[in-house]
């Protein structure tokens, strides 16, 4: 039987390797070898002599695992900035956007997805999940499938999060809603086509409904024994803004995460996007129950949402991983740069004390890693785990001269990847996306997206 040669990649000279390793270790003038696209050692001083590896002289620069981006709406790159809905806050803005969603298609989808890889990879994203819970009741075919196959072609890990909603009502209508059989037979069938278990695993589902206005408890309930009969983790949005929770006392006659809970949704294999506007029993009851918690710093400042209680989660024990959110509430998807508002907002609200660069990093990596379930392959550069790396530059404008440059990597201005492996391929040399020509994926997009605009705003 033939034997496939193994596959080398060695990332040498590296100014400073941040592991988030058990002891929190940065070495300096390091040395990174991969096999097969896992770890096998890391070092310090001259890098070994490796037979028929690739080489990638990291310049000096800041090695960390890959950022792990834990929630997003990638359909959402065709609706950044919409003037229409520019300075609304969350519920009025979703309802802004229906004209304009109406008609999407897979294709269109496609090549957003593409673009909102290519944004977060430059930002030394390696993972990352993303949110589709657009469907229409008449005909729903190939929606999600077209995420997975544009995130395989950019060669980013992806969690395909199969969003639904059941219930009409005045922010999602009747055309935007599906039966619970029809979801139920369509998270199935993703899961047998696109999940992939164990160790290094490239694409993965999660079961995602959406809010608990768009989804009936049974829809909650049914998911959740699905996802964990298959083993499959489960995402949604809980707590964002507080007409949210007063409208869910006056229409379930229960807050939004009491309700959910009742409905088995929540857990270690949980994780809620935003979890904002929690109370102290819920926060207890969270972090008792190690539910995880998505924080969209940018997102929450865009539409005025309010400040995720991250060190009361965390400090309980519940991870609080980061999420650029959708590209209409952001409206970028740069990963680093959500790290440095995280630390910022929270700064904000408890003071400089409250969070250290160090804390929003893991934030950024290993709470990233706890919320999609991935802690034992990814998350810190460590042999046995997998060989995603971010590199960022260490000479540049706007950390010149840093005294800390992992400092610097969140309170400088956020910049973009050197270098990025994603289990040991390197996707972005010096600066460009490997085999993606971003010039002509950018123009692609702006033709879509000005092709909905025309449609929807008159
Ligand atoms: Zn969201």
């Amino acid at each position: 039987m033939a034997m496939t040669p193994s596959q080398r990649t060695l990332l040498k000279n590296i100014g400073y390797l941040v592991t988030m390793d058990p002891e929190r270790r940065v070495l300096r003038n390091a040395w990174l070898l991969a096999e097969d696209g896992v770890i096998c050692s890391v070092g310090t001083g001259p890098a070994p002599r490796v037979a028929k590896a690739t080489v990638v002289d990291a310049r000096g620069g800041i090695a960390l695992p890959g950022l792990i981006n834990t929630h997003h709406h990638m359909f959402q790159n065709l609706a950044r900035a919409f003037e229409p809905i520019a300075s609304l806050p969350l519920l009025p803005w979703l309802a802004g956007h229906m004209p304009l969603w109406r008609h999407f298609n897979p294709d269109d989808l496609y090549v957003a997805t593409q673009v909102a890889c290519a944004e977060l990879m430059l930002s030394g994203c390696t993972l990352t999940s993303d949110h589709h819970y657009l469907f229409p009741r008449d005909g729903s075919a190939g929606m999600l499938d077209a995420g997975f196959n544009a995130a395989a072609a950019m060669g980013i890990r992806y969690v395909g999060c199969r969003g639904s909603v059941n219930l009409p009502s005045d922010i999602m209508p009747d055309w935007a809603c599906q039966d619970l059989d029809v979801i139920l037979a369509d998270c199935q069938r993703l899961h047998d086509r696109f999940h992939q278990r164990g160790a290094g695993a490239m694409s993965q589902v999660a079961f995602a409904p959406c809010t608990v206005f768009g989804c009936s408890g049974e829809h909650y309930r049914q998911s959740a024994r699905l996802g964990r009969s298959l083993g499959v983790r489960l995402h949604t949005h809980c707590g964002e803004t507080i007409p949210e929770n007063q409208d869910a006392v006056k229409v379930l006659g229960s807050r939004p995460f009491p309700y959910m809970a009742r409905h088995e949704w929540e857990g270690e294999d949980v994780w809620l996007a935003h979890g904002i506007h929690f109370n102290d029993r819920e926060v207890a009851r969270l972090t008792k129950t190690r539910t995880g918690v998505a924080h969209c710093p940018c997102s929450n400042m865009r539409l005025g949402s309010g400040v995720c209680r991250v060190n009361d989660l965390r400090r309980g024990g519940s991870p609080v991983s980061l999420g650029v959110d959708g590209s209409a509430s952001n409206d970028s998807g740069h990963l680093l740069n959500e790290a440095r508002l995280a630390l910022l907002l929270t700064r904000v609200v408890h003071g400089a004390e409250a969070m250290t660069p160090e804390a929003s990093l893991e934030m950024a990596t290993l709470d990233g890693a706890r919320n999609l379930g991935r802690l034992a392959d990814l998350g810190s550069l460590e042999p046995g785990k997998c060989a995603d790396v971010a590199v960022f530059p260490l000479e540049d404008l706007f950390s010149n001269g840093a005294h800390n440059p992992v400092h610097g990597l969140v309170l400088c201005h956020a910049r973009q990847v050197d270098t990025l492996l994603v289990h040991g391929q390197v996707r972005v040399r010096e600066g460009q996306l490997v085999g993606v020509d971003l010039p002509k994926l950018l123009a692609k997009h702006r033709k879509v997206a000005r092709r909905y605009h025309d449609g929807a705003v008159k």
